[in-house]
């Protein structure tokens, strides 16, 4: 008997469980502190009234036998498949069939599966920081190798994302299978133009390599950026797209995703598509009828309009960082196409350091840049899914302090 000692690699806890453990022993320690979380990835505003109104509707559906359903398809319901194909993608130019369309319960399951349509012997280029489950999946997967002692793992090829390079990462110098790219980018919040990400797909298209491109915080875009890799049209022949109605409609709770794999990518004869088709068919049994029924609604137009406005409201708190962190010195990246605020710590200070001076001196949470990957070393994330009110007293106390 032999267990997957992949797993065994993996360090021992996600990002998250040693912020957790910080804040109880403060808390512990000063049960009057009143904490404010800017660390969140998670949102906060209730879902849409058009949401919710649908979510109703389709449960009294379910009440009775006539129109009651079982399994949904395992790819999602056409009603749905028809909103994106049309809202998502016709719209910006991109004409995708509602079979390159595959509903999910998450961006955050389908980055981490779309790893088992692969060989374990392709390279995987990973950008640093980013959101962390691309590495750890591919560490269970078996691609990354060994964990070295600067934090990085041996197989890996990082594609480092610095104030240098203004947070857009460099075409790698050898040749690699799988390119995860993630933009607007979690933790650094900035996005790419298209002419930044045609790069990457002339090199994928050359390479022969595939881009997994995670577009998960889409909707947070003003500037003329980059909404899907589909918008430069030989994209099809590369580029896997993930999406999500967790951040963009408040789906972290309800639980509803998508991600794109076009007819066109093809490996050694092999249809990417018909291969993530019947990874899924087998594995995943499909999103519920009320949740597809929800996520339908953030199409209707009441629905547009009351996710713009909780978008705009994210924002708004990502303005309110930005303005008070460059009032109180600090330089920083991102909020402006994205709930993320990516800031540069204090001289002499690491990622951590600056954690727990934030919780002591001023009882706010934040997330330390290193654990996005080593070179997120020297800077910290804030985020705008927080209150406007807890907003505006964290940047307060913030200004106050520093
Ligand atoms: N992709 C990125 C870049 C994220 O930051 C997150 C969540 O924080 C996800 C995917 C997860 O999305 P989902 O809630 O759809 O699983």
């Amino acid at each position: 008997m032999k267990i997957n000692e992949n797993f065994l690699k993996l360090q021992s806890s996600y990002l998250f469980s040693p912020i957790g453990k910080k804040v109880n022993e403060y808390k512990a320690k000063n049960p009057d502190a009143e904490i404010i979380r800017l660390g969140i990835g998670d949102v906060t505003r209730a879902l849409p009234a058009a949401v919710t109104e649908a979510m109703h509707k389709a449960v009294d559906e379910m009440s009775v036998e006539k129109s009651f359903y079982g399994y949904p398809p395992e790819y999602g319901y056409d009603f749905l498949l028809e909103k994106i194909r049309e809202h998502d993608f016709l719209s910006r130019g991109v004409s995708l069939d509602s079979d390159e369309i595959f509903v999910s319960d998450g961006a955050k399951s389908d980055t981490g599966n779309i790893g088992d349509i692969f060989g374990t012997e392709n390279s995987v280029a990973i950008c640093d920081p980013v959101y962390p489950v691309y590495i750890d999946t591919n560490v269970m997967g078996g691609r990354a190798g060994e964990l070295l002692e600067n934090g990085r793992w041996s197989n890996i090829v990082y594609l480092p994302c610095t104030a240098e390079n203004n947070f857009l990462p460099e075409l790698p110098e050898s040749h690699v299978d799988l390119i995860y790219l993630c933009f607007p980018n979690n933790p650094t919040g900035m996005g790419i133009t298209k002419a930044e990400l045609k790069k990457w797909v002339d090199y994928a298209n050359e390479n022969e390599s595939i881009i997994l491109y995670d577009a998960a915080y889409e909707a947070f875009i003003t500037e003329d950026l980059t909404h899907s890799i589909y918008e430069i049209d030989v994209a099809k022949t590369c580029a896997i797209e993930f999406r999500s109605f967790s951040k963009t409609a408040g789906f972290t709770g309800v639980r509803c995703a998508y991600t794109m794999v076009p007819k066109e990518l093809v490996v050694d004869g092999t249809s990417i598509n018909k291969l993530w088709a019947r990874r899924q068919a087998t594995k995943f049994n499909g999103v519920s009828y009320v949740t597809q029924r929800a996520a339908e609604a953030v199409y209707s137009e009441q629905g547009r309009q009351q996710v713009q406005a909780t978008i705009d409201y994210y924002l708004n708190n990502a303005k309110i960082i930005t303005k008070g962190l460059a009032e109180a010195g600090f330089t920083t990246w991102g909020g402006i196409n994205s709930p993320y605020v990516w800031l540069k710590v204090p001289e002499g200070l690491d990622s951590w350091a600056f954690f727990d001076l934030l919780l002591n001196k001023v009882q706010v949470v934040g997330t330390p840049g290193s654990g996005f990957g080593p070179a997120g070393e020297g800077f910290f994330r804030l985020t705008a899914f927080n209150s406007t009110e807890k907003t505006l007293e964290a940047v307060a106390r913030i200004k106050s302090a520093f």
